[in-house]
């Protein structure tokens, strides 16, 4: 399974809530909205682009201390 997200990829997925760019963590292998701070999983290869309240609690929290806002 490829460990590293293609930039195509990168290129067309934007954060959900606010359709701002997302910046790929490659160690902790997240996406971060470069606008709401929002951090976005990414699950078996798969970024999980869903909004807040359908994410994990942790995922959430993770975001909170970020410097999202909510
Ligand atoms: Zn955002």
């Amino acid at each position: 399974m490829a460990e590293t997200l293609s930039k195509d990829i990168l290129d067309i997925i934007c954060c959900p809530m606010d359709k701002a760019d997302l910046k790929y963590n490659k160690t902790k292998k997240t996406l971060t909205c470069t606008k709401c701070k929002f951090i976005y999983p990414i699950k078996e290869g798969i970024p999980v682009l869903l909004p807040p309240d359908l994410q994990d609690k942790e995922d959430v929290e993770l975001s909170k201390k970020n410097g999202w806002k909510g």
